[in-house]
């Protein structure tokens, strides 16, 4: 078999899509240079698509129906719908696909209901865009930097939500702590106390504070704000000797800060967006103000 037959094999046999890693391990012997030509050459002949995850690219197979639909299209829908599906599942916004297609805005508006009417493509709001809406093919799950991930709903950040997992992660791993504190060998007691962040997902999910099931990342998200808050300290580990982050696993403990902060690095004034306005008898005054109200109570 070929080349490019064994890539679509492995496409066709992998409907979530196929990571550049993937192809390198299902043909070791071939370069990189030959399977980016492969790939280059299946999507012009409208065989498979191309979408973003993460930070890596992924390959799927091209939906039967988008080929179907551009056959007996018009050019001009022809057209908004290929750059629709050129945007992938981050989407397209109405005023790009104006300039890339050079067609009048009310036409476009037009096809665009006319593709929505057919349950072609849909309109997402997304929160990268300042909540505009982007357009989409009518089959794909939106990517994370357009729904915002776990945290939004609704395109409205959740804080009351992540304040709740902070304090969960954070009393999770205070008690590893404490249970690690019993042990006597000083290099046992610190790796009891630190727990990697499946540990923690798994602890999380099983709480069920969350209605979706968190993944990995979502926590590591969590954990992250406990780490530049300094109340957390973040490891990883390499499972082998390459620096592989695939390979690798990311532990979290609890620590106790060499020094507290001093009551001057408190002081709301520092990072207040309004100091500017700020002044004695104005609309914003420090006599008034609720920030350093609750500084000089502290
Ligand atoms: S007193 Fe309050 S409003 Fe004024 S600069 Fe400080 S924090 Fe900001």
């Amino acid at each position: 078999m070929d080349l490019e037959n064994c890539v679509l094999e492995l496409i066709i046999k992998n409907p979530n899509g196929v990571t550049n890693k993937m192809l390198q391990t299902a043909n070791p012997t071939t370069g990189v240079a030959e399977l980016v030509e492969v790939i280059n050459k299946l999507t012009a002949a409208d065989k498979i698509q191309i979408f973003h995850k993460g930070k890596q690219l992924v390959y799927m197979l091209k939906d039967p129906e988008s080929v179907k639909h551009c056959k007996g299209a018009d050019a001009e829908e022809k057209l908004i719908y290929q750059l629709i599906e050129k945007a992938g599942n981050k989407g397209i916004w109405i005023r790009d696909l104006r300039y890339a297609s050079n067609i009048p805005q009310t036409q476009v508006n037009k096809i665009l209901k006319s593709l929505e009417s057919k349950k072609l493509i849909k309109s997402v709001t997304s929160v990268a865009a300042s909540k505009k809406r982007v357009y989409m093919l009518y089959n794909i799950e939106p990517d994370r930097s357009v729904t915002g991930g776990t945290w939004y709903s609704d395109q409205e950040f959740e804080s009351e939500f992540v304040d709740v997992l902070n304090q969960q992660c954070y009393r999770y791993l205070q008690q590893e702590k404490a249970v690690a504190d019993k042990l006597s060998d000083p290099v046992s007691r610190r790796r009891a106390s630190f727990k990697s962040s499946k540990d923690i997902c798994d602890y999380i999910n099983g709480l069920k504070v969350s209605k979706v099931q968190l993944s990995m990342q979502d926590i590591e998200t969590i954990l992250d704000t406990l780490v530049f808050d300094g109340k957390v300290e973040k490891s990883v580990i390499y499972n082998n000797s390459t620096s592989d982050e695939e390979n690798s696993q990311k532990v979290y403990g609890v620590i106790k800060p060499l020094l507290s902060n001093c009551g001057l690095m408190r002081v709301p004034c520092g990072v207040c967006p309004v100091h500017n306005e700020c002044r004695d008898g104005g609309i914003i005054s420090p006599t008034t103000c609720p920030y350093m109200k609750e500084w000089l109570e502290y």
